[in-house]
């Protein structure tokens, strides 16, 4: 049950821009505004999943977390103490109750270590273990991450993809974490190796109570997976909500798209033909008003000039200026498929209007 009285991670507004420097001098002359503004709670033992396009800045929410890159503004409060001020060394002891699993875990485990060596350094620099308990420990965290004592002895090349992340997943859960940062874990696997991380993950989350923050740009898994989805685009928040009602009735236009453009598994489902026009814009010189609106097939004169606020539309909370109007339609107040052909029909003058400009050029 998801209680965010009282939540594991609690993030206010943080942001993170990249300074763009040029000239001998090295000038700042502009930023990316790869994160902006960005909050969200994540209960004990529940998973928040991050969606959005490569470039979101879901990733970079993701580390500045964790402090890996340091944000720019706002506040990260671990279990009530705000992680954003501490000094290094108290950075290094709060390291031990949030983790992050990478993508590559090969690229985050040493090749010249043994498993044994590479989950023996956080127990014992954590105090999780001590030398004489080391060898339990050891094999306790093997064994939460299916695999067995003798891997302890082997290197990171003699394991296929799904183990190497099930070690990746081990050195994370050594120091018995209270919050796992998943950064598109199982995007570099097989589908079918994926289904036994996914589900490996939900394991222990079940058996030790972990709060995940999952980023992921495949909504199947996080279909699967979340229980509460927030989808970013352009470094902001658009859209959040539980993930039963963001996958049911998505309100903002960009979910729509996501949605819509995901592969379906079966082929007798209609799939509602919403797609994403063109590619996002830049991080360097966000759109005014609305950033999706150069993209947006329901844009109206407002969305240009007027940078829509998150709010609370139906079970969502939403940044949308029309939001009200896509609650009707989840209502029923307009016809059922209404927006929808709503949504195709701009989406198609835009298309033929783009192709006429092509061929008369
Ligand atoms: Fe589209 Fe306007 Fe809503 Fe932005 S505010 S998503 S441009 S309708």
């Amino acid at each position: 049950m998801t209680d965010l009285a009282t939540p594991v991670l609690d993030v206010r507004n943080l942001t993170k821009h990249f300074p763009i420097r040029r000239g001998v001098l090295r000038r700042v002359v502009g930023n990316v505004e790869a994160v902006t503004d960005v909050s969200f709670k994540v209960a004990p033992g529940e998973t928040l999943a991050v969606v959005g396009e490569s470039g979101c800045g879901k990733s970079t929410t993701g580390r500045a977390l964790l402090r890996l890159i340091e944000p720019t503004s706002g506040q990260v409060m671990l279990d009530g103490a705000d992680v954003t001020n501490l000094s290094r060394n108290a950075l290094r002891q709060a390291r031990r109750r949030m983790q992050i699993i990478f993508q590559d875990p090969y690229g985050s485990l040493n090749p010249r270590m043994t498993v044994r060596e590479a989950l023996s350094e956080p127990l014992l620099l954590h105090g999780v273990a001590t030398p004489a308990n080391l060898d339990a420990k050891v094999a306790e965290v093997l064994r939460l991450c299916g695999l067995s004592k003798f891997h302890a002895e082997r290197y990171p090349h003699e394991f296929s993809g799904g183990q190497r992340q099930r070690v990746g997943i081990a050195r994370a859960l050594a120091t018995r974490p209270r919050l796992i940062v998943c950064d598109e874990p199982v995007s570099a696997l097989d589908v079918s190796v994926q289904a036994q991380i996914v589900n490996l993950l939900q394991d222990i989350q079940r058996e030790l109570g972990i709060a995940y923050v999952f980023i992921s740009h495949d909504l199947a898994v996080v279909r699967h997976i979340a229980n509460r989805v927030a989808v970013m685009y352009l470094g902001r928040i658009v859209e959040e909500a539980a993930a039963k009602d963001l996958f049911a009735s998505p309100r903002h236009p960009y979910t729509r798209s996501l949605i819509a453009a995901a592969p379906r598994p079966d082929p007798n489902v209609k799939r509602e033909r919403i797609a994403v026009e063109g590619d996002a814009p830049s991080a360097m010189a966000p759109p005014s008003g609305c950033s999706f609106h150069p993209r947006c097939p329901i844009a109206v004169e407002r969305c240009k000039v007027e940078r829509p606020v998150l709010r609370q539309a139906g079970t969502s909370t939403v940044a949308c200026h029309l939001a009200e109007s896509q609650d009707a339609h989840m209502t029923g107040a307009v016809d059922k498929h209404h927006l929808n052909q709503t949504l195709i029909r701009r989406l198609e003058m835009l298309q033929a209007a783009r192709q006429k400009s092509r061929d008369t050029a």
